[in-house]
């Protein structure tokens, strides 16, 4: 138990910084036992008149070695350091702070500030990482100039970077060297970044819409060489896709990525140096699967773009998270819509916010997109802020239309370039070149939780009028009890008997509206009369998913089967005649086969039956599986028939999609066939994808015999790749047939597990809780058992880790009583642990609240 309760940090007690950092020169000299950290800090007050008030840096974990004010010395007793802040009184409105501390990276398991991987060195500094350097004005509202000094052993640290642009470099005695890096951006401090390593360099270069040259590189362990190639290819599709969208090209004459292993979050957009979890970066058709070639492609579209939203324009404090997150995950999804089916991306982006943020949004950390208070603001690294954010950016691009929103964003940028800013200050630009009104919007920003919409629809024959009757409201979220209605833009069309859109004619208006609109809900209640109708129309509602509600439409079981396929009554029919198009997008196919996730299912209860929801649901697959077993067999062959060598392109990808998805139907039929199909994907395969999916299909089988030897291969062939590892452990822990816990705890003890990597703690504790849920709710609670226990070791280790690593056990008021009781134990074991970081102190008593 610990004794004070964190300090909760509140959106309105907002005040501008006493201080400003013009100029940042750091030091680093690293060695194997510390690292000594000089800085040389020019600062001034900020504005004001009259007494200057003390300066306040934030620090943590630091020694202080030594602090001079103007040159002059301070003894103890000049200033005063506790746990989180040093404090000085300046005696001029300008001045030069120079300070020396003395850090351990190489003890430093949470990975946060300067840190150790494998054998390099490297930094995260968002949030809140920079303080645990130097003491400094960790906040991203103070901006300033950063010029930076590595200096290692030249023999185990070759490669020495830092932002910005290489100024010099030289020898120094005993082996050592080092290099000065400069950033002519000012930037606050969470996008500092350092990196010290015997690193392998693939050299690129993109040329810039008007005409200059940008050194691009890729920095990664000399064995990970070959796999940088889609990467690299992806940031220079990036690149030219934000000329072409936004008309923003890059500023630095040279763009870094390094590929690190033990990293908390995918990646990190520090200016011109980003460094990511190698899961984001590496990719290679032997050992990456296409989603995760679709995943690198996207994350590192999206680090490239925050050099824009995020970087050359960032946020005012942290509260507005989502200014830059949520625009740029919107941007990195329209990217990666362009580069691939756009459809199939909506579906994939829509159906994790249903199943992932919408249980966040029904949670105990429910929050708005702007949050109004925390206690650690790495816990508000979340879903709401990431894919609700993004979803009400999408909500403008669809309210304001393509060119609006452009002409918006151009003005943002313009008028924000090197600022630190608001979501105030985002929509204003949207509202000033648009002229109009979104202060009813904003609350998308303010208030929490998925709001719901019910609709219903009356057609009326002797005035041939369609009403639709729309109606809103938003449960309560903490904190929250009361909602005023959100602005909604309900993409709709009308559609007659055959499937055809009709031309929509709004009551009191003489203009069509062509035969798709947008309207916008703007009260609790609101009718929509739609005249010239001459037949009961089908309403189509909320297309392509144009506003993050809960939809609720009276549709007929008729009614739904029509609008998924216009042309046949039975899901069986329907099925039947998607397999035997072979002129359909067969990634489109795939999706429409595939079942809602138990997750999203247990989202829509309002009590979870977990068993019930898993055997129904394997019920279903069994049943279109042995129905539809002609189907899928000459699906499998004709795509088999077509197949051909490896390719990444989108469409190969799609056939492959579809391929594997009935592969696992068909083995769900207990045909000897398939599975000697199955074993000899599994051999033969000539890339991941098609491997992995045989790998899955054969460890849910009943075949032990199988089952063991792709296991025992897999993990033999592939011991030496740490992310083909991973997919093997995710694979097992997600495995639902009885024995889940148990199979994970024996994995716990596997050489190539190790709890200090974040990413093998997402591939088999967070699979096993997040993907095997019949395994993981076990009624004897023996799961939530083995997830506290988890969860108390990385409170120690990682705390940002633990604290991820708790949402299953948030959500206990979705399940019955004797699973809450069960859950609610756990939390409270874990509440009761000493030394609780803030990270895990924070989600616990929200959620025992
Ligand atoms: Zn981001």
């Amino acid at each position: 138990m610990r004794t004070e309760q964190p300090q909760t940090i509140r959106l309105t007690d907002y005040r501008q910084p006493d201080y400003l950092i013009d100029e940042t020169h750091l030091t680093f000299e690293l060695f194997e036992d510390h690292a000594l950290v000089h800085s040389r800090l020019l600062m001034r007050v900020n504005g004001g008149q009259g007494a200057l008030p003390p300066l306040v840096l934030h620090g943590q974990e630091l020694t202080l070695q030594s602090l001079a004010f103007d040159e002059q010395p301070l003894a103890v007793g000049d200033y005063q350091v506790d746990a989180h802040s040093l404090t000085v009184q300046p005696l001029t409105k300008s001045f030069e702070l120079v300070i020396t501390t003395r850090i351990e990276p190489q003890n430093n398991t949470a990975l946060e500030g300067l840190y150790k991987s494998g054998g390099m060195f490297c930094t995260q500094c968002e949030a809140e990482g920079f303080r645990k350097i130097t003491y400094y004005l960790d906040r991203p509202d103070v901006m300033s100039r950063f010029t930076t000094t590595v200096m290692a052993d030249r023999g185990a640290y070759p490669v020495l970077l830092s932002n910005g642009n290489l100024i010099a470099s030289g020898e120094h005695e005993g082996g050592r060297h080092w290099a000065t890096w400069e950033d002519p951006f000012p930037k606050p401090a969470y996008l500092f970044a350092l990196v010290a390593g015997d690193l392998y360099r693939i050299d690129d270069s993109f040329t810039t819409m008007s005409g200059r040259e940008v050194e691009l590189r890729i920095y990664v362990e000399p064995e990970n060489r070959e796999q940088c190639a889609h990467a690299m290819d992806s940031l220079k599709r990036a690149m030219r896709w934000d000329e072409q969208m936004y008309g923003r090209e890059y500023d630095l004459d040279i763009f870094m990525v390094v590929a690190v292993n033990d990293f908390n979050m995918g990646a990190m957009e520090n200016k011109g140096l980003n460094i990511f979890n190698s899961s984001c970066v590496l990719a290679h058709p032997n050992t990456a699967t296409d989603m995760a070639f679709q995943r690198v492609e996207s994350v590192v579209a999206h680090e490239y773009f925050h050099n824009w939203s995020g970087n050359r324009v960032t946020c005012r404090d942290w509260f507005q998270l989502s200014l830059k997150e949520g625009f740029t995950v919107f941007r990195d999804s329209e990217f990666s819509a362009d580069m691939n089916s756009r459809t199939v991306k909506r579906i994939e982006d829509v159906s994790f916010l249903r199943a992932n943020q919408f249980a966040e949004d029904a949670g105990p950390m429910a929050h708005p997109v702007r949050p109004e208070s925390y206690m650690e603001i790495s816990n508000f690294y979340t879903l709401t802020i990431y894919e609700k954010g993004a979803e009400v950016v999408r909500m403008l691009h669809t309210l304001l239309g393509a060119e609006g929103f452009r002409k918006g964003s151009d003005l943002y940028f313009e008028r924000h370039d090197g600022q630190a800013v608001t979501c105030d200050d985002f929509i204003c630009a949207m509202e000033d070149t648009n002229g109009v009104d979104l202060t009813q919007f904003k609350r998308w920003y303010s208030q929490a939780g998925t709001p719901q919409l019910e609709i219903e629809g009356h057609y009326d024959a002797a005035t041939s009028s369609f009403h639709l009757h729309c109606r809103q409201s938003c449960p309560p979220t903490p904190g929250q009890t009361q909602k005023l209605p959100f602005v909604i833009p309900l993409r709709m069309a009308l559609l007659d008997a055959n499937g055809q859109e009709l031309p929509l004619y709004l009551a009191g208006q003489t203009q069509s509206l062509g035969t798709e609109t947008v309207l916008a809900v703007t009260e609790a209640e609101q009718v929509f009369v739609f005249e010239q109708v001459s037949a009961a129309p089908l309403p189509s509602l909320l297309r392509g998913f144009s506003a993050p509600v809960k939809l609720a439409y009276p549709y007929s079981r008729d009614d739904r089967v029509f609008l998924a396929q216009h042309v046949d009554q039975r899901l069986l029919k329907v099925y039947r005649g998607v397999l035997a198009d072979s002129s359909l997008d067969p990634a489109m196919v795939a999706e429409i086969l595939r079942l809602p996730s138990e997750a999203y299912l247990i989202e829509l209860a309002q009590q979870a039956d977990v068993e019930a929801i898993h055997k129904v649901r394997e019920w279903v697959r069994r049943e279109l599986a042995s129905a539809l077993a002609d189907s899928f067999r000459a699906v499998f062959q004709r795509l088999e028939e077509a197949g051909g060598s490896y390719s990444a392109s989108a469409e190969a990808m799609a056939r492959r999609s579809l391929r594997n998805t009935v592969l696992g139907y068909l083995m769900l039929t207990d045909s000897s066939d398939t599975l000697l199909a199955c074993v000899r994907q599994f051999v033969e395969a000539d890339n991941m994808t098609d491997r992995q999916a045989a790998l899955i299909a054969l460890v849910q089988s009943p075949h032990e015999q199988e089952k063991q030897a792709a296991l025992e291969e897999f993990a033999q062939r592939w011991s030496a790749y740490p992310l083909v590892m991973d997919q093997w452990f995710s694979i097992q822990a997600s495995n639902p047939l009885p024995g889940g816990l148990e199979r994970v705890q024996a994995l716990m003890t596997h050489p190539a597990f190790n709890i200090r990597n974040p990413n093998k703690v997402r591939a088999l504790i967070g699979a096993f809780a997040n993907h095997n849920l019949v395994n993981f709710h076990r009624t004897d609670g023996a799961g939530y058992r083995f997830l506290a226990d988890r969860i108390i070791e990385l409170n120690q280790l990682n705390p940002q880790i633990a604290s991820r690593m708790l949402t299953p056990l948030t959500h206990w008021r979705r399940f019955d009583t004797q699973r809450q009781a069960l859950m609610k134990t756990e939390l409270a074991r874990i509440m009761a642990c000493e030394a609780l970081s803030d990270d895990v102190y924070e989600v616990v008593s929200k959620s025992l609240n």
